[in-house]
């Protein structure tokens, strides 16, 4: 299948001229990014607001946009996850409205959704017919949030490990040496412009969008290929369902970063000195959550990860038992050390 992305619409005013043409249609949303974009567009036949991405929450949501040509997810992570599941489950059109660069979910297939405790990743969701990032909405986001987007790049660090180390575990993770290595340029590209995030120059966080969008064509060739998210992620998510909402995903995924390269054995100094030029935020107490708590999670979490149908380095403790525990709970303690020197 040769689906192809459509490409960004981007600008100042790239909302209002995109959605001129747009009726029948439902928005996804919730509070604020909706009072930013609302005076962009014409009135849609109905405002959704997400709220979890529960299996039961979600099929409760199908029937209020039952009959519109096209899904609108404006904002959030959590907006577009639920926009692009109603899309699919409606077999609607989708659009996706950026209202920050704090995460990529616009730019994959695949819209997480769980089952009482479980993961379960709905695939194959419409590719969005369009994509809007409107400067005067980005420029209107909190500063952390946008600068919180670097880490769905910066996380290819940990993840690229991860991938191999499922690739050599035999998993069929679609391993291809051309996109680990386009992958690892945008890894070394980062650097350009870590300052530039840094210094909430807008130029800096439409280039974590750009990014975002060209990793959507390995999403959709290569949808079992972890070239943008591993151990890392499995750990951001566990912190972000001990924490609730209040967490910024992308700071989140900075911390988990920190930690998993660390006991990856795999550079942590390169991923600290990006986080530190793009003054990505990810101190534990800045996030809102403690040390005990990152620590309850990481000793839980080869036992969380069998929740997640990834294979990481996780995996691979979980399945060494004692030692793999022992192990784990060694490379922690110096990772956390690692974490609480950085400056
Ligand atoms: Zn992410």
């Amino acid at each position: 299948m040769t689906a192809t992305w459509p490409s960004l619409d981007k600008g100042n005013g790239a909302l209002k001229a995109v959605a001129a043409g747009w009726s029948n249609f439902a928005v996804v949303t919730t509070a604020s990014p909706w009072a930013l974009a609302q005076a962009h567009m014409p009135a849609p036949r109905i405002v959704v607001t997400a709220r979890d991405l529960s299996r039961q929450t979600l099929d409760a949501l199908r029937e209020g946009v039952r009959g519109v040509d096209m899904i609108v997810g404006i904002g959030s992570g959590l907006s577009m996850d639920t926009a692009k599941f109603l899309a699919k489950a409606e077999q609607t059109g989708l659009a996706q409205v950026l209202t920050t660069s704090s995460n990529n979910a616009c730019f994959t297939r695949t819209a997480w959704t769980f089952e009482g405790d479980a993961r379960i990743p709905e695939r194959e969701v419409p590719i969005p017919r369009h994509l809007v990032l409107d400067y005067d909405l980005l420029a209107r986001a909190p500063a952390r949030m946008n600068r919180a987007g670097a880490a769905e790049i910066l996380c290819s660090h940990t993840a690229l490990f991860d991938w191999q180390i499922a690739h050599q575990a035999g998993v069929d993770v679609q391993w291809d040496e051309g996109l680990r290595r386009s992958t690892q340029a945008e890894l070394i590209r980062l650097h350009d412009y870590a300052g530039a995030i840094g210094a909430d120059d807008l130029d800096g966080f439409v280039e974590i969008i750009d990014v975002g969008a060209k990793f959507a064509q390995g999403f959709t060739t290569h949808s079992k290929a972890r070239f943008n998210g591993g151990s890392e992620h499995v750990l951001a998510w566990a912190l972000e369902e001990q924490s609730g909402p209040r967490l910024i995903h992308g700071e989140a995924v900075s911390l988990a970063i920190l930690l998993m390269s660390h006991i990856q054995g795999n550079d942590p100094e390169r991923a600290a000195n990006i986080i530190r030029v793009a003054k990505m935020t990810y101190k534990p107490e800045d996030l809102g959550i403690t040390w005990p708590i990152v620590e309850r999670i990481v000793m839980d979490f080869p036992g969380y990860a069998t929740r997640v149908p990834w294979h990481t380095i996780i995996t691979e403790f979980g399945r060494r038992g004692e030692d793999g525990k022992r192990d784990l709970a060694q490379r922690f303690a110096k990772a956390k050390d690692f974490v609480e020197r950085l400056n």
